[in-house]
């Protein structure tokens, strides 16, 4: 797939972003370097940052703190907050930028497709009537009109109000 719009690539092609060794969620809810690592929200067992490389505006992953991979391993409390993230994530995106629908889930183990299969996470994918009906499926290409770090600073913004 190719993007039309991608200037934060441009960092990943000139090498400026440092190349993270081990679980790039375990070491971005360390580090503590929220925007440039475009987590927008962090809660008691869980953090909601952007996806990097995202389907949509506004791709967003509920990630526990915890490394956990299977999803019967979960403890109950960080169940339940994820889930009361993606409601909240849900009203932020519905006063930013009023998708049409939603798709939430999660893809468990590399054989379902799992980009991070160590550390289980949740996506809430905006969408938009339209938005896979012409460039995603037909053209192999992804339409993003807002910038990632623009949409991290309104999220944030946001879903700190909510
Ligand atoms: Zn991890």
């Amino acid at each position: 797939m190719n993007n039309l719009y991608t200037p934060w690539r441009l960092n990943y092609l000139q090498g400026t972003q440092a190349k993270i060794d081990g679980c790039f969620f375990c070491v971005y809810a360390a580090q503590h370097q929220d925007v440039e690592n475009l987590i927008v929200y962090r809660g008691e067992t869980c953090f909601i940052i952007l996806n990097r490389y995202p389907y949509n505006n506004g791709h967003a992953l509920i990630v526990p703190y915890t490394h956990i991979s299977d999803l019967p391993d979960l403890p109950a409390n960080t169940l339940n907050e994820m889930m009361q993230l993606s409601q909240k994530l849900i009203r932020a995106f519905q006063a930013l930028y009023r998708p049409h629908g939603y798709n939430v889930g999660m893809n468990l183990g590399e054989a379902a497709g799992a980009g991070v299969p160590g550390h289980l996470h949740l996506h809430v994918l905006p969408r938009w009537l339209g938005d896979a009906s012409f460039m995603g499926t037909v053209g192999e290409t992804r339409v993003l009109p807002e910038e990632l770090h623009q949409t991290q600073a309104r999220l944030a913004q946001a879903l700190a109000g909510t």
